[in-house]
């Protein structure tokens, strides 16, 4: 059975085309007749911004063959949405990365080599570029929380018999085969797709299946961790 298709709403048409300014982003063809909107996800009905791109006929063709790699649109789709952003609002400094410079001159020998170690496997930890999921401290919030809620339900399912065998950095190079980026250096406009991703995979967990036929949800929504976080921000700055 087909699945059906619905129209992508001519508002967000109209800014798929804005964002590509009307022409092919992989080979700069501008004849408008040849254009089509890519649905990145391969999945027809999900027509959110983040997922569509403009391309030509050709281009789409060499997509859907895979001769052009999601990789690739996912980056293409990423410097589109960007410099759509930044000609909009500059207002997404990167606040939440710390870069820790010891001038090596201060300290000699051993302990200076050690510290270097230590501060610049540190700075890679932390540093997200702007723009990325993991520059926003929210939203990476959210998803660490979703990981979280997932090997916890992968270690329930262990009693069930099913093997806990999988490991963090297993899973997130799962996730950057699949998406083409680190976790926390995926471009913040793929958010929603990263949590769809995550929420599936929890709810595919035997007890997530569990909890879900008992109508229990396995995580809060992205909504509900929102207005939490919010909650605890006016609750840490309330004066009494
Ligand atoms: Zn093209």
């Amino acid at each position: 059975m087909a699945r059906r298709r619905p129209a992508i709403p001519k508002r967000t048409e109209k800014r798929v085309y804005q964002e590509a300014q009307s022409q092919c982003p992989f080979c700069g063809e501008s004849e408008v007749a040849t254009f089509q909107i890519h649905h990145i996800d391969s999945d027809p009905t999900n027509n959110a911004i983040e997922n569509l791109i403009l391309t030509c006929a050709s281009c789409h063709s060499k997509i859907t063959a895979g001769l052009i790699f999601l990789q690739k649109v996912m980056q293409v789709k990423h410097s589109l949405s960007s410099n759509l952003e930044s000609t909009r609002k500059r207002t997404n400094t990167d606040s939440t990365s710390k870069k820790i410079v010891i001038s090596r001159s201060n300290i000699g020998g051993d302990v200076a080599n050690n510290i270097t170690k230590i501060t610049t496997s540190k700075t890679i930890k932390t540093t997200h570029p702007p723009g990325s999921i993991g520059a926003d401290l929210i939203k990476k919030g959210y998803i660490d929380e979703l990981i979280a809620c997932y090997f916890d339900l992968r270690k329930a399912d262990a009693s069930y018999g099913r093997k806990v065998g999988y490991s963090y950095p297993a899973f997130h190079r799962n996730i950057q085969k699949k998406f083409g980026f680190k976790t926390f250096f995926m471009p913040v406009s793929y958010f929603d797709t990263l949590v769809e991703y995550l929420q599936g995979r929890i709810d595919c967990t035997i007890q997530g299946k569990n909890n879900r036929s008992k109508g229990y949800s396995n995580y809060k929504s992205w909504d509900e961790y929102c207005v939490r976080v919010q909650r605890n921000y006016k609750d840490s700055h309330t004066i009494s």
